[in-house]
């Protein structure tokens, strides 16, 4: 079968890193053309300064992946949308739940396929987590994830503006797997988000959850932007059977009691490309919300402190 000619918007740190790359050798898809407001492209395929030169130029490109930080998305997928192409957005998806709301409605209208990637979702040690927790129960849950945002970041302010989500931005992968692997819903019962003085988004969050069942396991999330040692994206899970499963290295690797159980390379994005395709082939959305939801409640609830002033 033909590729299907996509076009990436936002050509940043995650797009050269990760979607480029893996639509290159993709046998699904064949990259179009590039959107970037500095100009930079891919293998010397047609630059667009903006999505509606685009569209003008190349109507024969119908699909679209969406790889801006997240305050813009709204408005790019919508435009997406109202001409006419399917759509796959980076996370978090947008900055509120209100724009996401409106996504799906206009999908929906618009006879579109819109895809929300997770891509910590899009492994192996995740999916056989969430099998285990539904034999097992849960009888506690501790999440850890620490990294540098020097080194995930480097020099981009939107992090620290409003709607930049802070340490929430890479926090969100890690409720992107808890929500996927959770037997019950999950609800936030009190958040800290620690604020240097000189910005608008969080650097340190320290989350209890509740779980709306009779049953209460300890829940409980810390998020940090400043683990210069290494990064540090844990989850760990004991079951009601006795079991404790930790899931490390972002969801790639599981241990249950210490031994290795799963572990496989880090091929999320080559999985969320299949999963687009998948998606095209069935003319299906796929918009997963939950974690956006959760992390807008950790915002809602949070008290706020601040802490010494950041500058890169
Ligand atoms: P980034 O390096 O800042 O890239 C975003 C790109 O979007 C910019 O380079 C720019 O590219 C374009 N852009 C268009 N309008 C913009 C605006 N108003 N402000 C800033 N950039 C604008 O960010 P990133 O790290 O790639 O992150 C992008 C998204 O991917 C975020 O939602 C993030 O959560 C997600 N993500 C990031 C990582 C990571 O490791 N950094 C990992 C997974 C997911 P042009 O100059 O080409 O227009």
């Amino acid at each position: 079968m033909a590729k299907r000619k996509i076009a990436v918007i936002g050509v940043g740190k995650i797009a050269q890193d990760q979607h480029l790359p893996v639509i290159d050798k993709s046998e699904h898809f064949e990259l179009a053309a590039t959107v970037s407001t500095r100009g930079i492209g891919h293998n010397g395929v047609p630059v667009f300064k903006t999505p509606g030169e685009l569209y003008a130029a190349m109507p024969e490109v119908d699909l679209v992946s969406v790889c801006t930080p997240p305050g813009i998305r709204h408005q790019y997928v919508r435009e997406a949308l109202e001409a006419g192409k399917d759509v796959m957005m980076e996370k978090p998806p947008t900055t509120t739940i209100c724009e996401l709301d409106d996504l799906v409605a206009q999908a929906k209208r618009l006879d579109r396929v819109l895809f929300q990637t997770w891509h910590s979702q899009y492994n192996a040690a995740v999916d056989r987590t969430r099998e285990l927790l539904a034999e097992q129960g849960v009888a506690s849950v501790r999440i850890d994830w620490r990294e540098s945002v020097r080194k995930w970041h480097p020099g981009q302010d939107w992090v620290w503006e409003p709607g930049g989500f802070g340490v929430c931005d890479p926090g969100i992968n890690a409720l992107s797997i808890f929500t996927k692997v959770m037997p019950f819903p999950v609800f936030v019962q009190s958040s800290r988000l620690t604020f240097p003085k000189n910005r608008q988004t969080p650097v340190d969050v320290e989350i209890a959850f509740k779980s709306g069942e009779p049953h209460q396991p300890q829940m409980s999330a810390g998020f940090n932007w400043l683990e210069e040692s290494g990064e540090i994206w844990t989850i760990r899970f004991e079951t009601q059977s006795g079991d404790v499963l930790k899931l490390e290295k972002g969801g790639t690797v599981l241990r249950v009691d210490d031994a290795v159980v799963v572990q496989n390379p880090s091929e999320e994005y080559e999985g969320i490309y299949e999963r687009f395709a998948a998606l095209l082939e069935r003319h299906e959305s796929d918009v997963d919300a939950a974690p956006l939801r959760l992390m807008a409640d950790v915002f809602l609830l949070g008290a706020r402190e601040n802490g010494p002033a950041f500058e890169w």
